[in-house]
């Protein structure tokens, strides 16, 4: 499986780090190494002393495809969740400023953690979930999916035309505003629909 993750996908959040509106999806990828299941902790990494994280809503594959025309879209997920896209900001920084990948800084063991998985709410569509997280028990994001730049049937149309995408493979489909800085103790809890989908200690 491998984990298809979106960036700049909310404006506020691409304004919060000085970025630019982006016109088509910007996409990055992790591999299967970098998924942190679900009740496992996060162990703070040696290479970095800026380990942000980034709530997003996930969406898991549930078919083989390519070249996916955006109606059909609906077709090829069935389950989402909340997930944290763990990123080294100081390393994403001295990438970004000399024009090199991102991978060490985003795509390093344990850098995507999931929660819980649940079946998409039927009644209210997958561009009509909100979305939070909670740091020691302080609200720290808010998302609403209605905000993405793209649209979750966009990034399957658009991803597709260069990636097959998978049965299990992930989307993580971008962090609205708020993000910030972890440290050793803290605990980071996220609702999708005011449901508890993720919890995860730092360690
Ligand atoms: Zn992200």
């Amino acid at each position: 499986m491998k984990i298809i993750c979106v960036g700049r996908n909310y404006s506020e959040h691409a304004k919060e780090l000085g970025n630019a509106i982006p016109e088509v999806p910007i996409l990055f990828m992790k591999a299967r190494n970098a998924l942190l299941q679900p009740e496992r902790a996060f162990y703070y990494p040696e290479f970095s002393k800026d380990i942000h994280y980034e709530a997003e809503l996930v969406i898991r594959i549930c078919k083989n495809g390519k070249h996916i025309a955006e109606k059909f879209a609906h077709r090829y997920y069935d389950q989402c969740s909340i997930g944290i896209d763990f990123t080294a900001r100081d390393l994403q920084q001295q990438q970004k400023a000399k024009g090199l990948p991102w991978e060490i800084a985003k795509a390093f063991d344990s850098s995507a953690a999931v929660g819980t998985f649940v079946p998409i709410p039927a009644e209210k569509g997958v561009q009509d979930l909100g979305f939070e997280l909670s740091k020691n028990g302080s609200i720290v994001q808010h998302g609403y999916t209605g905000d993405m730049l793209h649209s979750v049937h966009q990034i399957i149309a658009y991803s597709s035309t260069f990636f097959s995408l998978n049965t299990g493979d992930l989307l993580f489909t971008g962090t609205p505003s708020g993000v910030g800085p972890i440290a050793v103790g803290d605990v980071l809890e996220g609702w999708l629909e005011g449901e508890k989908l993720l919890h995860l200690d730092i360690r």
